[in-house]
């Protein structure tokens, strides 16, 4: 067996592959068979599916980075659309094994969010707390019908106590705007609520902690459709490891409700040429939801 890497090395390792994967370079591992079929049945599939929950196998190799050709697309709205690139496989650390987050946790009855809000209480079951300024629970509407979940609180939030209030924030407002939606329309919520150190990944044991507070938020709201924001909320609600852009664009499904994956606005203010396929993902949103799509602004 290889010895295991030095922590630091491993955390700067996991930091370069995000970088990678937010510049939409994802090829570095190769996906088991399983993992492949799996994809393909969802590219063909026409409604909602089902993700498996099982994570799939990934082999450590690593073929050569894939070419990423330029592809015309179509021009989007008021959020700053330009054309985009095609993203590519993706690349993502395997789901560390374990029960599933959610499977196993039924609804509360009586749920409400300011019960949620109490039984957290100033929380401290992860190490998170020790370094965060405020608690970010959520914001937006209690009764919405669309809510996006992002992964955690940055630098803004911690301060403020509210989610997306930087610039990805000013981002996801116009996005929502965009959609004729306010702000306080939606509901906006993260996987973790308290800011993790330097913005790195939230790890799976402070997901763990505080994911059982997201879900009774999700119940609770029990959204028509529920939009995650990158990677981090997408694997997480759907317990894969497999990479968003396999994913990205198609409904799925939680617990009963309609879930679309999408970048992260933090991803498309480095990579603006990627905000046209997230309008066409919210373009799919917006006709579930009923909502038209403003004039002028094209599909
Ligand atoms: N990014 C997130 O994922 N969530 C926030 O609240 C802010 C930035």
């Amino acid at each position: 067996m290889p010895a295991p890497l030095p922590e630091a090395l491993e955390k700067k390792l996991a930091a370069r592959l995000r970088y990678y994967e937010d510049l939409g370079i994802h090829q570095f591992y190769k996906y088991h068979v399983v993992a492949a079929s799996v994809a393909d049945a969802i590219a063909e599939a026409p409604a909602v599916v089902q993700l498996s929950p099982a994570a799939p196998k990934i082999f450590h190799e690593e073929p050569p980075l894939p070419k990423q050709t330029p592809r015309p697309q179509p021009v989007g709205p008021g959020f700053g659309l330009a054309s985009s690139t095609a993203p590519s496989a993706p690349v993502l650390p395997p789901r560390a094994a374990g029960p599933s987050l959610f499977d196993a946790v039924n609804k509360i009855a009586g749920d409400t969010l300011l019960k949620v809000r109490e039984d957290l209480g100033d929380c401290t079951r992860c190490k998170l707390h020790k370094t965060r300024k405020n608690i970010v629970f959520a914001d937006g509407n209690p009764k919405a019908e669309l809510v996006f979940v992002g992964e955690g609180p940055g630098a803004d939030e911690d301060a403020q106590g509210l989610p997306f209030v930087g610039r990805a924030g000013k981002l996801l407002n116009q996005m929502i705007e965009a959609m004729g939606l306010r702000r306080q329309d939606v509901y906006i919520c993260n996987v973790v609520k308290c800011r993790p150190p330097e913005n790195r990944l939230p790890e799976r044991d402070e997901i763990e902690k505080c994911s059982p507070f997201l879900l009774r938020q999700l119940d609770t709201i029990a959204p028509k459709v529920i939009v995650c924001l990158g990677a981090c909320a997408a694997q997480t609600l759907l317990e894969t490891n497999r990479g968003i852009s396999q994913f990205r664009g198609q409904w799925l499904d939680f617990r009963g409700h309609k879930l679309m994956a999408t970048y992260h606005p933090a991803y498309l203010l480095r990579n603006p040429s990627a905000k046209a396929e997230v309008w066409k993902d919210l373009q799919k949103v917006m006709a579930v939801l009923g909502l038209e799509l403003k004039k002028g602004k094209s599909a």
